[in-house]
């Protein structure tokens, strides 16, 4: 997928969103509703593939049917609003950082500004109804009549989103008002849709086409059962099965009209050769066939095009053809007394396909099928670890904790590989460390420590020497090596004892992505505490942490800083 950047210098990272509610349970009738994410960025040929993880598993959304609302439109509303808020707490980390944009190292170990975009929102028409808060039996992305869906050339204009947005900030006005707002732009009067604040998003424009439901499940299911009308339900069943066995092809023995639910995969079977099957039957009053023919050829020649792994302007311009020559041959269902009129939302969508192509790439970077897959692994498989009791809480951890171990094995794998860790990566950690800043407690952990016990005690030996040299090298930065040490050496400090800090912590300035997201938080420490009994009489061994101080003047490189910055770090005058 390709998504230009709209500032140079900054990448843009498009996110991926899927959710699609699936049953856990053959039995019981406990569903899940999880909703998936992933960037852009991503090879398809990686995304695809579930063992490479490049989907995550967002959240499970509520899946209550609220019986207590008794009102049933009340009830639908309520629902989509619960939806909403949901995904929109999801989503809220991506206001900020799709604006601003936020630190993130790529697989190559360079640390870029990434902003990331919500670019795609994968699901099927009733997911892509609830998401975009269009009406049911409209086109989600375009502003094109529910009796128009059926043409193959009415004109349309994808949804005017500043248009949209206008109505729903009417909504802390009259609520009259809202709600004619609303349907005067034909859009639910949805609380607060998820999409409405975050930063260059247009939720109609980030749906994307479905083949798997709006083509097979889709247009593929009605042309099925328009052909069973027009030749009758016994003579293809028993060319089916009179079909010879061929290495690519199912063999349906009982027919596919005795199939009780097919799924995608059925009519994809089906697909394969059910041209063959109806290519010389004679239609009932002898009735040219030949029209039939050319409409459900060219509708697999839209099919397969569709599917096209890549494409170029010319296999564009033939799925386009092919949806031509079925749309100019379509009215034969008509005048067989099958079809009145073709609109149908799923029909419509094909005439988004060549665009969305050209706008997000080709339909194997965000097909619905891989949702369906994510599903065994992440929601299936999940419920089955727990004990069906509450379950929600029981499929995080048990994710959370098998994320843990295949991450682990991962970076073994990989390290046993030979490999080591960029130089880049490295880098990238430093420049996180030069985040951060430093907080001591605010009263001393042992007051008025004699000089001597500092030594015996501490190890800090050489604490007055180094006291010594950086007072010079305060007072006279400019001085040499040489020179700072002869001036140290006249100092006499009057100094006999001091306070100590046992602990030092480091609390991060701004956001790391190698460490807390939490501003604040304590993200290292160092300890200096010498050898102590605790209350029940019990020795504690001394704890002294090694830190590494990197300074970024040459004079101070050169001073003797085990000797002088560690002293003066943990030892406050
Ligand atoms: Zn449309």
């Amino acid at each position: 997928m390709k998504l230009e950047a709209k500032w140079p210098g900054a990448t843009v990272v498009p996110i991926m969103l899927s959710s699609d509610k699936t049953q856990v349970t053959m039995f019981r009738n406990k569903a899940a509703y999880p909703i998936y994410m992933t960037i852009g960025n991503i090879p398809k040929d990686i995304r695809r593939k579930p063992s490479h993880h490049a989907q995550i598993l967002l959240a499970y959304l509520p899946t209550t049917r609220l019986d207590h609302i008794s009102n049933q439109s009340a009830r639908r509303r309520t629902l989509n609003n619960l939806v909403h808020a949901c995904i929109g707490h999801i989503l809220q980390p991506l206001q900020l950082a799709g604006n601003r944009g936020m630190e993130l190292c790529g697989g190559d170990g360079i640390l870029r500004r990434g902003h990331p975009i919500l670019a795609c929102y994968i699901g099927d028409y009733p997911e892509q109804v609830l998401v975009s808060g269009t009406i049911t039996g409209d086109c989600p992305k375009c502003d094109i009549l529910r009796d128009e869906l059926g043409s193959p050339d009415a004109p349309f204009e994808l949804r005017d989103l500043q248009n949209i947005l206008a109505a729903l900030s009417q909504v802390d006005e009259d609520p009259v008002a809202f709600a004619r707002a609303c349907h005067e732009r034909r859009i639910k009067p949805v609380l607060g849709p998820f999409w409405v604040n975050l930063p260059f998003a247009n939720i109609f424009d980030s749906l994307t086409p479905d083949v798997l439901h709006q083509l097979y499940q889709g247009i593929i299911k009605h042309c099925i059962s328009w052909l069973r009308q027009a030749f009758g339900e016994a003579e293809i069943d028993a060319r089916c099965r009179r079909l010879p066995p061929n290495h690519n092809i199912r063999l349906f023995m009982k027919g596919i009209f005795g199939l009780a639910r097919v799924s995608g995969a059925e009519h994809k079977q089906i697909c394969r050769f059910l041209l063959g099957v109806i290519v010389d039957m004679p239609l009932p009053n002898g009735a040219s066939p030949i029209r039939l023919v050319r409409t459900l050829c060219a509708l697999l020649d839209f099919l397969y095009l569709a599917q096209y792994p890549q494409h170029t302007d010319s296999t564009l311009q033939l799925l386009d053809d092919a949806l031509e020559r079925f749309h100019t041959n379509k009215e034969i269902f008509v005048e067989l007394g099958i079809r009145s009129a073709f609109n149908l939302p799923k029909l419509h969508a094909c005439r988004h396909y060549a665009d969305m192509i050209r706008r997000f790439g080709t339909t194997d970077n965000y097909n619905t099928e891989y949702t369906k897959r994510l599903h065994i692994d992440l929601a299936k498989d999940a419920y089955r670890a727990t004990n069906h009791k509450g379950e929600y809480d029981q499929m995080t951890l048990w994710l959370e904790r098998r994320e843990k171990i295949i991450w682990h094995s991962n970076f073994i794998a990989w390290r046993q590989q030979g490999n080591s860790f960029p130089s880049t990566c490295l880098g990238v950690q430093r420049s996180a460390e030069c985040q951060r800043e430093y907080k001591i407690a605010k009263h001393p952990s042992a007051r008025w420590v004699s000089i001597e016990a500092l030594g015996t005690d501490y190890g800090a030996h050489f604490f007055l020497p180094a006291l010594a040299r950086f007072v010079v090298r305060v007072a006279s930065p400019q001085l040499s090596s040489a020179q700072l040490e002869n001036s140290a050496a006249r100092i006499v400090l009057p100094i006999h004892a001091v306070h100590v800090y046992h602990k030092i912590r480091y609390h991060n300035k701004n956001c790391s992505p190698s460490e807390s997201n939490e501003p604040g938080a304590t993200v290292d420490s160092i300890h200096a505490r010498p050898k102590r009994r605790d209350g029940q009489g019990r020795d504690i061994p001394a704890r002294f942490d090694t830190g590494l101080v990197y300074t970024h003047n040459e004079a101070q490189r050169r001073v003797d800083r085990t000797s002088f910055i560690l002293d003066i770090l943990l030892c406050h005058y």
